[in-house]
């Protein structure tokens, strides 16, 4: 999966858009590279110089690539030392390009482990504090959600309603650690509805969650969201394993 990439600049605005392209491409470029070579916190990237001549682009491009990356924690340049990747797994919380292209089978099960330990606690919060007008948005989102296509709008109504759970489960520091995995989210459930037959088994997980929720049934929600993560779990593991072999 790719971020979408900049709309079709009007005559007035190509040189900086183009120029923003440029830097665009070369900051996945580095990406790539990091990823390729399995650089890791620490390691030392290329010259500019080298960098320059790898992907053939300017120093103006290359160090507005390199400027994107540094704030965005992937890379920090100390200056006299070179440039130094940062820790890779920061691109799960603030990613700014193509989040897709750094997700390991790993980073997929860290997000994985990650949802069952706070999402089974959300849904039980959630089932005993939601109010009715709550329990109504929730259903309301579920049935938009079931008309879509599984596709990226799909993958936003279903990260939306694991962020409104967590709003209504009433605890600001469990709300704040699911907006920290929500891009991460967006792109492991992508990951795997895209490439889905079908989703009526992640929907009826769904249906169950609310339901247990509408009856305000803590043990009943928790449990009915601990499947669904767990079954969500399975589902990537086998696009995975259908997608890249083992
Ligand atoms: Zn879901």
């Amino acid at each position: 999966m790719t971020t979408p990439r900049l709309s079709r600049p009007t005559v007035a605005q190509v040189p900086r858009e183009k120029a923003r392209q440029v830097s665009e491409v070369v900051a996945d470029d580095i990406i790539g590279y990091i990823k390729q070579h399995g650089l890791v916190r620490g390691d030392r990237l290329p010259t500019e110089l080298e960098l320059m001549e790898r992907y053939g682009v300017s120093r103006t491009a290359l160090r507005e690539a390199i400027k994107v990356l540094g704030s965005s924690g992937v890379i920090e340049v100390r200056h006299g030392h070179g440039t130094f990747v940062l820790e890779t797994q920061s691109l799960i919380v603030t990613p700014p390009l193509d989040l897709g292209a750094l997700f390991t089978r790993q980073t997929y099960m860290d997000v994985a482990e990650a949802r069952t330990a706070i999402e089974s606690e959300v849904a039980k919060l959630a089932a005993g504090r939601a109010t009715e007008s709550d329990v109504q948005e929730l259903e309301a989102l579920h049935e938009q959600m079931k008309s879509l296509p599984h596709d990226a709008e799909f993958t936003d109504y279903d990260v939306k309603l694991h962020l409104v759970l967590a709003r209504v489960a009433g605890n600001a520091i469990l709300l704040q650690m699911m907006e920290v995995l929500r891009q991460a989210l967006s792109e492991y459930i992508f990951m795997t509805v895209s490439r889905l037959q079908n989703v009526e088994d992640l929907l009826h997980e769904h249906d169950a969650v609310i339901a247990a929720i509408r009856r305000r049934d803590p043990e009943g929600a928790q449990l009915a969201m601990r499947h669904h993560v767990q079954n969500a779990a399975r589902r990537l593991e086998q696009v995975l394993n259908a997608e890249i072999g083992g």
